[in-house]
């Protein structure tokens, strides 16, 4: 590690276990700035808050962690949870890889409830410790970590080593599902960060305009195999020439494939990966905001068929994301426009912070799309396959897909199409207010917000969203809703007159 990993995060976030075991695994020295200063004081710190006062102790943790963070030899340091609020402590940290351990309120209260932390004594004090501590720590980090016991730790402590020695400014955070875990690398040069835990060589799958842009910065690349851009290549017969490009070149499943590009590629030879030998394991490198924001994370792979979209793939977790930002600076405006359809649909979703940040115009730069990824792999980590919380991702997708169906693929972009089926489904979700606030950002975005100009035979898309997907058995297909910013439905039954007028408001 060229710099020191210091964890931050709030009092039960389990710094201390965490710093332990990692220095362990990177066979460097463990420090806690909390067991520094009970050595100092010469008793436990809640003694010393009794009689010495708060002040004076965090006076005295202001010097200890100052002085470890100066030290030069690589180590691990966990933090006490106030050390941040101290500003020379928080500049001093933007010289650090720095790691919050991003542990929910309830998770936090049930470990320190009861026990003889000052600052633990009393709920509702607790709840505004903990509300103005999470910005502070937001704010110092660059990687981000949801305690929730599912992570393993040697994979973990690589992930952060490679966190650590990679470029400033590139935010790491970790994504869990059922069937496997993943750390995610977020900003400008992540391409060239090697993922730990994939072995064998490299073959990146890529299509043939992100080939000529970017195919240079993936470092140590053992071959390339080139589709043709676009939607209507995401096909079986394109799969099969990469699976037969992928023999050709003798690849094994010891390898893995790379998939460097937007969704399309990403879908693709995600899925080409996933039936490769049965399974090989895939890098995703994803191009364009949309899959910076959306399609990289949570596994999902498959194509077309001609009757609607990606009706066929498989579920396949990539061994790790490597979102380059800076591979954004050749997309194209429209492009750009398309993804800001989902990251709207995810700040939706995701409500507080990021729905504040996204309303007001913010542009969409790393920490919108740090915030879409960490919005995306929490909904997905509770429920990987669309069993349930992961359908509310769906927003503005079922009647989207149907638009981009009816209207042929390629005519509608994706992110067009989820923009109006968001305008959908706010009507659906009797949010007229809302639905226009969207309206309003997605025209700042130059997107559609009406179907003006296009032939559309209205029966076509209603027959549509009845093939959807998640449609299951002979039941309605279910809708995803807003009721706020922040508390998105799934699941729901609405009647076919209301998706008709949903639809039918589009033409005007
Ligand atoms: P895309 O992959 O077609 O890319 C859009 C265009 O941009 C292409 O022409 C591509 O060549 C070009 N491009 C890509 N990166 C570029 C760069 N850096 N500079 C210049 N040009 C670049 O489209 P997309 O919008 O990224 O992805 C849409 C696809 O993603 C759809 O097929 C959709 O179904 C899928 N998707 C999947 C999921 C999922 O969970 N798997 C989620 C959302 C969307
Ligand atoms: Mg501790």
């Amino acid at each position: 590690m060229a710099r020191s990993l210091v964890i931050v995060g709030f009092m039960g976030s389990g710094k201390t276990k965490l710093g332990r075991r990692l220095a362990e695994a990177r066979g460097v020295p463990h420090v806690d700035t909390d067991d520094l200063l009970v050595e100092r004081f010469g008793r436990p710190i809640a003694d010393v808050f009794a009689t010495d006062g708060e002040a004076a102790f965090r006076a005295a943790e202001r010097d200890v962690v100052l002085s470890v963070l100066a030290r030069e030899d690589e180590h691990v340091i966990s933090l006490g949870g106030g050390a941040p609020t101290d500003p020379d402590v928080a500049a001093a940290l933007r010289d650090q890889a720095v790691l919050f351990l991003d542990i929910s309120l309830a998770g936090a209260w049930e470990r320190a409830e009861g026990s003889d932390r000052p600052l633990a004594q009393d709920r509702a004090a607790f709840e505004q410790l903990y509300a103005e501590r999470r910005p502070l720590y937001e704010s110092v980090a660059g990687a981000v970590i949801v305690p929730d016991g599912k992570m393993t730790l040697v994979r973990a402590a690589d992930a952060l080593a490679a966190f650590a020695d990679g470029p400033v400014g590139v935010r790491m955070t970790w994504g869990s599902s059922a069937s496997g875990e993943y750390p995610v690398f977020v900003g400008p040069g992540a391409l060239t960060i090697t993922p730990p835990g994939v072995g064998g060589r490299a073959i990146v799958v890529t299509d043939e305009t992100v080939a000529a842009l970017h195919f240079g910065s993936v470092p140590g690349a053992a071959g390339v195999i080139e589709i043709p851009p676009g939607e209507a290549h995401k096909t079986l017969a394109t799969t099969e020439r990469v699976w037969q490009a992928l023999v050709a070149q003798g690849v094994t499943r010891s390898d893995h494939v790379v998939a460097l590009g937007g969704g399309v590629v990403g879908d693709l030879a995600g899925f080409a990966a996933a039936c490769f030998q049965r399974g090989i394991a895939v890098v995703q490198a994803p191009t364009t905001v949309v899959s910076q924001v959306d399609s990289a994370y949570g596994g999902k792979t498959g194509v077309d068929l001609e009757q609607a979209k990606n009706y066929v793939g498989a579920y396949h977790q990539p061994a790790a994301v490597l979102a380059d930002t800076s591979t954004l600076a050749t997309l194209p405006p429209e492009e750009h426009a398309a993804g800001y359809a989902e990251v709207l649909k995810t700040a939706l979703i995701a409500g507080d912070e990021l729905w504040q940040r996204v309303r007001s115009g913010a542009p969409v730069d790393e920490a919108v799309i740090f915030g879409c990824v960490r919005t995306k792999l929490g909904v997905v980590s509770e429920d990987e396959r669309d069993g349930g919380r992961r359908q509310v991702l769906n927003l503005g997708h079922t009647v989207g897909h149907a638009l981009e169906t009816e209207l042929g693929y390629g005519t509608l972009r994706h992110g067009e199409a989820v923009g109006l089926g968001m305008l959908a489904a706010l009507r659906l979700s009797d949010q007229a207010d809302l639905r226009e606030e969207v309206a309003g950002l997605l025209g700042e975005h130059g997107l559609p917000v009406t179907l003006a100009g296009h032939e559309v035979d209205v029966d076509a898309v209603l027959r549509a969203v009845t093939r959807d997907k998640k449609r299951v058995g002979e039941a309605p297909t279910p809708f995803v809703l807003v009721r706020a910013p922040g508390d998105v439905a799934y699941g729901c039954d609405v009647s076919s007159d209301a998706i008709e007028a949903s639809v039918r408001e589009l033409l005007a």
